[in-house]
């Protein structure tokens, strides 16, 4: 028989285990307890581009990737940490009303951080080979070979109506590639899935170099895909 206190236990050493991959000795008195992770609530910071603003032109131009990273990026950080602070005070204040407003702000937000980072960090100047190993595997089983996945990852973000992102993610739970075609930045997602690779679709991605031709940003994204990234996400996720 599983008691409270022993799952309770087992709860948190596997939490222990999944978050530092070593440490296991929960329930262990001599053992420091690990601290929780998040910092202050509001001290989020835009992070640097992972190369230079004129690095994946004529890709993208260097005035969009100013443009996006500089002020739209740098917006939903701001956002995120806006939302987090005001949460605290709701909280605080026990402000019940306040609190459900600011839950739209904080998945909006928080999803728009989160996506640009992946997105940036995706792509690399030239792009990078074409996925190998258990990615590669993987993208075969569940979309017949690369090509099949690109077919559908372009044709899922072509397709968006109005903001929106075209992904490829993981569910741990189902254990199978998806794309998806996610709205504004957190809607139509997949519950528990993990972010592969993706793709911005709002009019700030492209406009500035393509006007409404978002298929031919689709195309010359998909060329700068860096597939070690992708790959190191779907280790980690697996
Ligand atoms: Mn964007």
């Amino acid at each position: 028989m599983i008691t409270r206190r022993s799952f309770l236990g087992s709860a948190a050493a596997m939490g222990g285990l999944a978050a530092s991959g070593v440490w296991t000795a929960a329930a262990d008195a001599d053992e420091p307890t690990p601290k929780p992770a998040s910092a202050e609530p509001g001290t989020h910071t835009l992070p640097p581009l992972p190369y230079a603003y004129d690095a994946l032109a004529p890709a993208i131009s260097e005035d969009i990737l100013r443009l996006h990273h500089g002020k739209h990026h740098a917006a939903y950080v701001k956002g995120l940490n806006g939302a987090e602070v005001a949460i605290a005070d709701a909280r605080a204040k026990k402000d019940d009303a306040a609190i459900a407003n600011i839950e739209r702000a904080l998945a909006f937000h928080g999803s728009g951080h989160i996506n640009h980072t992946i997105y940036w960090e995706n792509m690399k100047p030239g792009g990078a080979r074409e996925p190998a190993g258990p990615l590669a595997d993987q993208i075969k089983a569940d979309f017949g070979s690369v090509d099949g996945l690109k077919t559908q990852l372009l044709a899922a973000s072509a397709t968006v109506e109005g903001n929106g992102w075209g992904a490829l993610v993981w569910s741990p739970m189902l254990k199978r590639l998806y794309t998806l075609a996610i709205l504004n930045h957190q809607n139509s997602y997949m519950v528990g899935a993990v972010t592969l690779l993706i793709t911005d679709v709002w009019e700030h991605a492209y406009y500035l170099d393509y006007q409404n031709r978002r298929g031919d940003y689709l195309t010359a994204w998909w060329g700068l895909v860096n597939w070690d990234d992708v790959a190191g996400r779907f280790a980690s996720a697996r």
